[in-house]
């Protein structure tokens, strides 16, 4: 998938959102699904003091308990929720009707799980970061600390595909 294939909300034409921040050493990404790949993965997790499987844990916890306070229920349970390498971004969400998956970059520091999680889950309402998507990051993410920041980089990201 190229950026030019891209839509101009930046979201891909199959309906994948990426939360598009390349992190400072992206020149580390490798091929995706190889050996070399894995291991990354798992070395950078471990800077976190983290297992592959402890993280996924860590994040499906993360989804069941937003989408229990925050999300009334609203999004399929039992997500397919990946930790790989997301094409330069923090995390990427689809909607597949009856479930969702999301891919969390090992980039993605533990600290910002649940924003990151808050994130990809308003994508069940909007594919872009447009004005309903921020309409409900506002609502759902009343209150934490972040909100603020978290709006001015979606306002970002929508100018910057014009
Ligand atoms: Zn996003």
């Amino acid at each position: 998938m190229t950026q030019k294939e891209k839509g101009a909300d930046g979201t891909t034409p199959q309906g994948i959102a990426s939360n598009s921040i390349l992190p400072a050493d992206h020149s580390l990404v490798k091929p995706r699904g190889s050996t070399d790949n894995q291991r990354f993965i798992e070395r950078k997790l471990g800077q976190y003091g983290l297992t592959r499987e402890q993280a996924k844990k860590k994040l499906l916890d993360i989804f069941d308990e937003l989408n229990v306070n925050k999300f009334k229920g609203e999004l399929p349970g039992k997500p397919w929720l990946e930790i790989d390498l997301v094409d330069g971004a923090r995390a990427s969400f689809r909607n597949c009707g009856f479930r969702v998956s999301i891919y969390v970059s090992p980039f993605c520091e533990p600290e910002r799980y649940r924003r990151t999680m808050l994130h990809e889950m308003c994508h069940w309402f909007d594919n872009s970061h447009g004005e309903a998507f921020q309409a409900k990051l506002k609502e759902l993410a009343h209150g934490e600390p972040w909100l603020e920041d978290e709006l001015k980089q979606c306002v970002k990201r929508t100018r910057k595909s014009f």
